[in-house]
């Protein structure tokens, strides 16, 4: 049996129902969330490598729950997909980004993470298009992130989903580059505009061994090849900086840098800039 979440199982287990209720509840008080407004979204800055400014953010969702305070997202996303409610929960997210965006009121990218039940389900570029009308962002100011998984079907009605998104303007970053089974097939399909390196990589970066950082180096060329802007996600030290710098890598994400924080932290950021 299968688990619609994600999660599988190989056979009847005497937790299973309890399992089952509680994934059900979960998908209730999800839904109720939604309607309290009980979800926020903290932004994790996205840092220019080659002199350390903030070029724009990327829109993290968090749970506030009542009781079990600030949930993150790997807890309900799942749910929320399996239930359908990450559509109605991802309109949100887009929304709320946008709407914070233009708030800041400077020239920004704000990345939005877009999941494969939101890019099948319904009229993802109508919804787009929607908010971008709604909150007055401009289109190339907004990006959105996939994994490959949003790429795996790969039909055509995918293709024309994500051409239709092109379209409107909007930037489209691959996420979580090089975790999949053939993102190097979907590179010369998809007309993708940012690539961003998984954290696995990069967490490997600075240790002196010479072939993870081939592999790296490798991962940036091949994204500057394709015309792509680069991205390091899951930066966590000065010299994984210094390592990406290096092999021009544009931008870049992580702890080191700053951890994703709250819209009012994030304006700060902003005024600010990152300290030295
Ligand atoms: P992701 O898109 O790969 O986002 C990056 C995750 O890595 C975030 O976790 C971020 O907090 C974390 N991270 C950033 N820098 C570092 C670092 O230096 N070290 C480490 N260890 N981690 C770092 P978060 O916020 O818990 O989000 C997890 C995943 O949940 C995201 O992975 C994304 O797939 C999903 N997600 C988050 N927000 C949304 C959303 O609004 N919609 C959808 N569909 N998915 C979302
Ligand atoms: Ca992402
Ligand atoms: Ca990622
Ligand atoms: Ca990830």
């Amino acid at each position: 049996a299968k688990d619609a979440g994600g999660g599988v199982y190989a056979a009847y287990h005497p937790n299973m129902h309890d399992a089952l209720m509680q994934r059900l509840s979960l998908a209730d008080d999800l839904r109720l969330a939604l309607e309290r407004d009980e979800l926020v979204l903290h932004y994790q800055p996205t840092v220019d490598l080659s002199d350390n400014t903030i070029v724009g953010f990327e829109a993290l969702v968090r749970w506030n729950h009542p009781t079990r305070g600030l949930v993150p997202p790997l807890e309900f996303i799942g749910v929320a997909e399996s239930t359908g409610l990450i559509v109605p929960l991802g309109r949100w997210v887009l929304a709320e980004a946008c709407h914070q965006a233009v708030a800041w009121g400077r020239p920004l990218k704000m990345a939005v993470n877009v999941s494969v039940r939101q890019f099948e389900a319904g009229d993802l570029a109508a919804t787009v298009a929607e908010v971008l009308t709604e909150t007055g962002m401009p289109a190339d100011q907004l990006c959105l992130e996939m994994t490959e998984s949003v790429l795996l079907t790969d039909t055509d009605e995918n293709l024309a989903r994500i051409v239709s998104l092109k379209a409107l303007g909007v930037m489209l970053a691959m996420d979580d580059f090089g975790t999949g089974y053939s993102s190097l097939a979907y590179l010369r399909r998809f007309p993708m505009d940012v690539l961003k390196i998984d954290r696995s990589f990069v967490d490997r970066l600075g240790s002196g061994d010479a072939e993870d950082e081939t592999l790296v180096h490798t991962i940036v060329r091949l994204g500057q090849r394709f015309g792509m802007r680069t991205v390091a996600e899951g930066i966590e030290n000065a010299s994984q900086v210094a390592i990406l710098r290096e092999m021009s890598c544009d931008h870049g994400q992580g702890y080191f840098l700053s951890r994703p924080v709250p819209a009012a932290e994030a304006g700060r950021l902003l005024e600010t800039g990152l300290p030295t």
